[in-house]
């Protein structure tokens, strides 16, 4: 399985994102934003199992959805991927889960090549 087939529907996206991995040209942040169940954590997951994926660079269907790394991701079992979210119905991102977020990124990975 390939997390990126996951994604039903906006093929120019997905598209899009396929390409700037097989390229290296991805951003360093993406905000993704939609209506509740647009898939939004789905597309922030998929994106991170490639980020990761160990066969990056050797295939351009990536994430594989198969490796060590991709499988960590997938089932949310990485210690390097932080998830941070709203706190129920503000609006916006608080100071703590920024605080948070600034504070462990410095450390170095334990487990995935970098921290996602
Ligand atoms: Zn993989």
């Amino acid at each position: 399985m390939v997390a990126f087939d996951m994604l039903i529907g906006n093929e120019a996206l997905r598209a899009r994102l396929q390409s700037d991995l097989s390229e290296g040209r991805l951003s360093h942040a993406y905000l993704i934003e939609g209506p509740e169940g647009s898939g939004r954590r789905t597309l922030a997951t998929a994106l991170a199992a490639a980020l990761a994926c160990e066969e990056r660079g050797a295939s351009n269907s990536l994430p594989c959805g198969r490796c060590n790394a991709c499988r960590k991701v997938l089932e949310n079992k990485s210690p390097d991927l932080i998830r941070i979210r709203r706190d129920g119905k503000k609006a916006s991102i608080g100071v703590d889960e920024v605080r948070f977020l600034r504070g462990d990124v410095c450390v170095r990975p334990n487990d995935l090549e970098t921290k996602i």
